[in-house]
């Protein structure tokens, strides 16, 4: 069996019980700092987010500043190519690359981050955000599944915690066991999506100012829409 499949079946195998163990023990409790939905100095903000994912954002309920109502919503207004392997040529980014990231405003946050008057954040796309934001901070140490940025800061088991001002917080046990089936839900999608990826590639040669996107689906311009058939 090739890796990425022998950690879809492991991934497969998880216990939800261990996983919610394990973020019980680390404590979870979002305090709505926004950290994890904002650019960082001349970091922006990177979270993957897969097709149907972008798809469910371009529809979902709600708008910001940086991001049209969803009538006039479009594929690049919630997601661009995912920054790794791009260059910035004369006439634009270019190259190939693999998965889409959140789309991100002028100042490197998330185009769907709203900050309240007191200072809180909000996503405007909460029920429909991906399933990296729904997790957010924790991660499975399986190499094949994507980690959020930054370095993990504590571990329990199989799980990773990144950083986040809310780690060491008391969390109950429902919210523990949900959080770790939605854990585990990504484990399993991320692994399927790197297979469907990695399946799915043929080389493709961008001109100059050009952007081919590899995804699960195949090859994709920037505006999400496949790249043969033009
Ligand atoms: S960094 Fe942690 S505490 Fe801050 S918004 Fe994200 S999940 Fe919540």
């Amino acid at each position: 069996m090739q890796p990425l499949e022998e950690e879809l079946e492991q991934a497969r195998e998880l216990s939800v019980d261990d996983l919610a163990d394990a973020i019980e023990s680390i404590g979870f409790e979002c305090t709505r700092c926004g950290a994890c939905c904002t650019g960082h100095g001349e970091d922006e903000h990177i979270a993957t987010a897969f097709p149907d994912e972008v798809r469910d954002l371009e529809s979902a309920d709600g708008e910001s500043d940086a991001v049209p109502p969803a009538e006039d919503r479009e594929w690049r207004d919630a997601a661009r190519p995912m920054p790794y392997g791009l260059e910035e040529t004369d006439e634009g980014l270019s190259g190939e690359t693999f998965e889409w990231a959140l789309q991100t405003d002028g100042c490197g946050d998330c185009v769907f981050y709203e900050e309240a008057d007191d200072g809180t954040g909000a996503c405007v796309a909460h029920d429909d955000r991906p399933l990296i934001c729904r997790t957010y901070p924790f991660s499975v140490a399986l190499s094949g599944t994507s980690q959020p940025m930054g370095e993990a800061v504590d571990e329990a088991g199989i799980v990773r915690a990144h950083e986040c001002e809310g780690l060491g917080r008391n969390i109950s046990r429902d919210d523990a066991a949900e959080l770790a089936r939605t854990l585990k839900e990504r484990a399993v999608r991320e692994l399927e999506e790197a297979i469907g990826v990695r399946d799915e590639y043929e080389p493709t040669d961008p001109g100059p100012g050009e952007v081919v996107v590899h995804d699960s689906e195949g090859a994709k311009r920037v505006d999400g829409r496949p790249l043969e058939g033009e």
